[in-house]
């Protein structure tokens, strides 16, 4: 074993999340009681709890449509089949994501091609451009990547002139905004997920939301509405519903009335929640300012992001060097995850893991991963665990740089 510096350890979680606020419990409570969680289990004159979470949702984002579904994967397969992706298409996204996204792609039998992340964690907007034109595909599925925003003007100049159907994965910005914008509402079909880690808690659930309305038909039918469609309310008209119904399979993803009612409540909490999420964020930018070797990832002013998750670069530092520093914080209570590790740990399996995809090798992006650093910022921190996190961060980053200074690699133990 070798002597090291032992300064504070943090003890607080990463994982942990605020509780159901009291009105959720009180409406899950209703809901339990009466027993009829099937969101078309209702009786005359109710609406249920799914159907206005759809609407009050839609409201939300400015959208025509809503439909609430089992999870955010669900969500965005529901929106590949609505836009009727066949099996063996090719279909875009991003390099940098997580596993969900291309699994959605997968899910349908269509086939996930890769576009580069750039140094600012979006995606390369010149190698989408490539890879849309070199393989003809007609729909992006376009992961907002913990939170990052490109430059949607310019995406969405590029996917209209090539004829690019856009989807937008919203998981890690609901809640955000782009020039004003709510995250989802550039392409045809935003998709969001309600799953405990996100910017709403039901456990598992996701929208989908869209200003089309025979997309809208479609998804509310796969969804298995089982002819029910008239129950829904953020939905078209029912002539809508007619032309498709027998021709739309139902691929059951339902949400039910009990995480509705969990969920209807905290909407109207996301404007606040970005609020303490930016002040936390915006603590852990001040307090890594100037932690040598460590790079942090621009936030455009246009872009009000959800500050959910804080990521940070190191660029040129040798995978063993990495390796150590996130040992070295994880023995001071800093949960980091590195999107670089020959193996995938938690949900950091990336893109030339996804073997089922038969990616090819993206150099660029494996030099942007391979120093990746990505922490969890959950609503339960505190400014002062911020700024304790921040402390460990600058001072294990300033033992590494010393450590760089004295010897080779092979010196710093990664255990
Ligand atoms: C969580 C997540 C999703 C959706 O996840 P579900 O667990 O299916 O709700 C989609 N995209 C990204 C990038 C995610 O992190």
């Amino acid at each position: 074993m070798s002597e090291r510096f032992v300064g504070e350890r943090f003890s607080g979680s990463f994982t942990q999340q605020e509780p159901i606020p009291e009105a959720g419990i009180e409406a899950a409570m209703a809901v339990l009681r009466h027993g009829r969680l099937h969101r078309y289990n209702t009786v005359a004159g109710e609406i249920a709890e799914t159907a206005l979470l759809e609407e009050e949702f839609a409201a939300y984002v400015g959208a025509k449509y809503c439909l609430a579904l089992a999870s955010g994967g669900a969500a965005m397969a529901c929106a590949l089949r609505a836009l009727q992706v066949k099996p063996g298409e090719p279909v875009l996204s991003n390099a940098f994501t997580l596993a969900p996204v291309p699994g959605a792609i997968a899910s349908i039998g269509a086939k996930p091609v890769f576009v580069d992340v750039a140094e600012d964690l979006t995606i390369d907007l010149a190698h989408l451009e490539a890879q849309a034109k070199a393989t003809g595909s007609t729909v992006l599925l376009l992961s907002h990547m913990r939170g990052h925003v490109c430059d949607m003007d310019a995406l969405m100049a590029i996917c209209d002139r090539l004829g690019v159907r856009v989807v937008e994965d919203c998981a890690h910005t609901m809640g955000a905004k782009w020039k004003g914008v709510p995250s989802g509402r550039h392409g045809v079909i935003g998709c969001y997920s309600t799953q405990t880690y996100k910017h709403l808690n039901s456990g598992e659930g996701g929208f989908l939301v869209t200003d089309d309305a025979e997309l809208a038909a479609r998804a509310v039918l796969l969804s298995g509405s089982y002819m029910l469609y008239a129950r829904h309310r953020a939905a078209p008209a029912l002539e809508v519903f007619e032309a498709l119904k027998l021709e739309v399979p139902n691929v059951s993803s339902r949400m039910d009335n009990l995480r509705a009612a969990i969920l209807r409540p905290q909407i109207g909490m996301l404007d606040d929640r970005r609020a303490r999420w930016r002040a936390l964020y915006q603590g852990m930018e001040r307090g890594l300012a100037g932690a040598p070797g460590l790079k942090l990832i621009p936030r455009p002013q246009h872009e009000d992001y959800m500050g959910s998750s804080f990521q940070f670069l190191l660029p040129g530092w040798e995978p063993a060097r990495v390796a150590a520093f996130v040992a070295a914080a994880a023995a001071r209570g800093v949960e980091l995850k590195w999107f670089g590790a020959a193996e995938p740990a938690g949900f950091t399996s990336r893109y030339a893991h996804w073997q089922y995809a038969r990616p090819e090798a993206l150099p660029q992006t494996d030099r942007v991963l391979a120093g990746l650093i990505d922490m969890r910022l959950p609503l339960t921190f505190l400014p002062e665990d911020v700024n304790q996190i921040a402390r460990i961060l600058s001072e294990e980053s300033a033992l590494a740089a010393k450590a760089a200074a004295l010897g080779p690699v092979a010196a710093v133990s990664a255990d």
